[in-house]
């Protein structure tokens, strides 16, 4: 199975002249014109916006066709996410700071320049072109390098604007081959006081879960815990332009925590033969750990989320496929016959078969056997047929 894994590079614009910066500038204006426009046909629908207005577009826009194209799906992406968080967000607020251009808009080159060796030209409009120098960081570079090599293809590159300053965000993409017979699921799960729980489940010993790990997360406790502190004490002082630098400063570091464990959770994952990596999809399971002890709160607004999207991306790259189940009832149901109990503590105890299991752990093996199922494996077949199916998978 193949599987498409985007990344994104960000470089700035070295020291563009006046010139240079005017003609962004003018053409972020003219963009930004199209989407509104776009947008008030309130349609997520590409063909009906093509077939209808896209006609109407070219003649009332001095923008590339290029342009308007993409003006057009910023438009249906901005409408899409408003209309799936209508709840938080009643007004649609259109944040009016990049550009898009694809492939047949922009040209990305390499020249020998030593200070500034990469060059991106763009097709403004169909008269004015802009070429500008852009400086990357040292990790930033070595993925340019490696699209150079034809590692990674390009597809588009926004240019943004924060505070005055352009930006090129260079969107790469890459083919990954996905294992799709695999051979041992490994699930994954956030724990009662850990942020992320797995056990491994080979194919060749369903009845087995293995190597059970938990990763505290207790880094980003400290660093949440050390900023709440510096927050709370400048707070009486009223500095919010410091708390807002604190606040990315801190989601800089938790991020880098993050990264750490994914790398982790893949290692772990590769430690088997043929992984696959399961997890539950995340909605509203995070509002109902809220509503629990206070004590709790601080543990559980940890981003597994976040985790979730670097692990998925990490693990694709080693070829590794990420699945979600959709779960309920994951922490209360018992993984060895089925029935939902009280839990209270941190074991599971079954009043109906006995069993004595960890409590998240249990979770984690509920969560892999929702994909065994859909994968055909043998374990939610009854015990004695099961044993069957097992020395069968092992001749
Ligand atoms: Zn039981």
């Amino acid at each position: 199975m193949q599987k498409d894994v985007q990344l994104t590079v960000v470089g700035k614009v070295f020291k563009p002249n006046k010139q240079k910066v005017l003609a962004l500038n003018r053409c972020l204006n003219e963009y930004f014109k199209p989407v509104r426009w776009y947008l008030d046909f309130n349609s997520t629908s590409k063909i009906f916006l093509h077939s209808n207005r896209y006609k109407e577009a070219k003649r009332k826009f001095k923008l590339n066709t290029a342009l308007i194209q993409t003006a057009r799906d910023k438009a249906i992406e901005t409408l899409k996410s408003f209309k799936e968080n209508r709840k938080e967000k009643s007004v649609l607020w259109l944040k009016q700071i990049s550009i898009r251009f694809d492939r047949r808009s922009y040209s990305f080159s390499k020249t020998t320049n030593a200070l500034t060796p990469y060059w991106l030209t763009l097709s403004l409009n169909k008269r004015e072109k802009v070429s500008l120098p852009i400086m990357f960081g040292e990790k930033q570079r070595l993925r340019i390098e490696e699209a150079f090599r034809s590692e990674w293809q390009f597809t588009t590159v926004e240019m943004v604007k924060r505070e005055g300053v352009w930006y090129t965000h260079l969107v790469l993409k890459r083919t990954i081959k996905v294992e799709d017979s695999p051979e041992t699921v490994i699930a994954i799960d956030r724990g009662e006081r850990s942020l992320a729980v797995a056990v491994a489940i080979l194919k060749s010993d369903q009845n087995k879960p293995v190597k059970g790990q938990f990763w505290r997360g207790s880094e980003i406790k400290k660093i949440r815990g050390l900023y709440n502190h510096i927050r709370r004490r400048l707070g009486e002082k009223k500095l919010l332009k410091k708390i807002k630098a604190l606040k990315g400063k801190e989601k800089r570091k938790v991020n880098q925590q993050l990264h750490i464990i994914a790398n982790q959770i893949v290692s772990y994952a590769m430690q088997f033969p043929k992984p696959i990596i399961v997890m539950e999809k995340l909605n509203e399971i995070r509002r109902n750990f809220n509503k629990s002890k206070n004590l709790n709160r601080r543990f559980h607004s940890l981003p597994f989320r976040k985790l979730q999207t670097y692990l998925e991306y990490k693990a694709n790259l080693k070829g590794i496929a990420v699945r979600y189940v959709e779960a309920k009832d994951t922490s209360r149901t018992c993984h060895r016959c089925g029935h939902v109990a009280q839990v209270k503590g941190r074991a599971f105890k079954c009043q109906k078969c006995g069993m004595l299991y960890n409590r998240d752990l249990n979770a984690c093996v509920n969560i892999a056997h929702a994909l065994m199922r859909g994968m055909g494996w043998g374990s939610v077949i009854p015990l004695n047929s099961q044993v069957r199916l097992n020395a069968k998978s092992l001749s």
